[in-house]
């Protein structure tokens, strides 16, 4: 009978969801602690101008290494640290190596590069945001507009009046403002002329996708409502000459992927940009 049924499911269900939440806690525990010895690192992928593959920034990705060579992806542990309110901290942290950095390149003489850096839900959630930020810009002195945040449509979604007000102040600095992952979150296109932002992300499942008849109309537009609305575009995950030869076409400035790179450590990175120098 159903009450028979429910019972078993209940009890079939019950030990993998433990393991799971075990899983979790488990890692959440570890995360905290290489967090605290400093094990977490920042690596940054190439963001490059279309036209002359030129590198014009870098996006700072979250790094977790573990004993055994191996990394968790973040698509795994940023969920955690979020849920866990652990990415307050780490991603504080995240634009203080990002501030760091950027110092770095420029001691070396390196072009000024931008550095965009991924904000979570949580991080913007608290009041003192935009002040932490300015405060660490201006600790490592330098100028806001070499730093751009990647906010997501679910920021957006929690409190459009409070987002645009927050975004409003960061502008005020200079601070540049990116829609990463965009035209996943199947929010109201509504917020995209209350706030006030400077680059849109096309994600990279359109990209993937921009092959097809139904993709290349949901890029084309996109790439058009944003030149519309005086937006720049950036196109995700860019694997081959045949996407950036379409995404050339379109009025799509700058693009991201592994076709120009991966994400990789600084050091790596400086030598990428050094040989860049050489060329031109
Ligand atoms: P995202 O912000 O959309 O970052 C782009 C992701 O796409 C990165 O994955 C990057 O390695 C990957 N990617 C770039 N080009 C290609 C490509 O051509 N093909 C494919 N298949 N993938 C490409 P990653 O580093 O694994 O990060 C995953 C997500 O984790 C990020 O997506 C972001 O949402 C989150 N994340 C990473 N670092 C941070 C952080 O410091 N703070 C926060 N809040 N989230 C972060
Ligand atoms: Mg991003
Ligand atoms: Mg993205
Ligand atoms: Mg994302």
């Amino acid at each position: 009978n159903a009450k028979n049924n429910s019972f078993d499911r209940y009890n079939y269900y019950e030990p993998s969801m433990e393991q799971d939440t075990q899983r979790r806690l488990h890692l959440v525990r570890r995360l905290r602690a290489d967090f605290a010895n400093r094990k977490l690192q920042v690596w940054y992928q190439p963001q490059v101008e279309l036209k002359t593959k030129k590198v014009v920034g870098v996006e700072a990705l979250l790094r977790w290494p573990q004993s055994d060579g191996s990394f968790i992806s973040p698509a795994e542990f940023i969920p955690l640290a979020e849920y866990s309110g652990l990415i307050v901290e780490i991603g504080s942290w995240v634009i203080e190596e990002a501030c760091r950095q950027i110092n770095a390149f420029d001691e070396i003489g390196l072009p000024q590069l931008r550095v965009a850096v991924n904000v979570s839900v949580p991080q913007f959630r608290k009041r003192d945001f935009p002040e932490l930020v300015e405060k660490q810009i201006e600790q490592w002195g330098i100028d806001p507009t070499r730093i751009e945040l990647e906010i997501t449509e679910s920021i957006v979604m929690e409190d459009p009046d409070l987002v645009a007000d927050i975004l409003r102040r960061l502008k005020q600095q200079g601070i540049q403002v990116a829609i990463d992952d965009f035209g996943v979150g199947f929010s109201s296109l509504s917020y995209l002329q209350k706030l006030p932002l400077d680059r849109i992300k096309i994600d990279k499942t359109f990209v993937n996708n921009s092959d097809e008849k139904s993709g290349k109309i949901i890029i084309e537009t996109i790439v058009d409502m944003a030149r519309r609305l005086g937006l720049k575009v950036l196109a995700e995950g860019i694997e081959e000459q045949s996407q950036l030869d379409y995404f050339l076409g379109l009025d799509c400035t700058e693009g991201q992927g592994f076709f120009f790179a991966k994400p990789m450590p600084a050091d790596q990175l400086i030598c990428l940009l050094q040989k860049q120098m050489s060329y031109s």
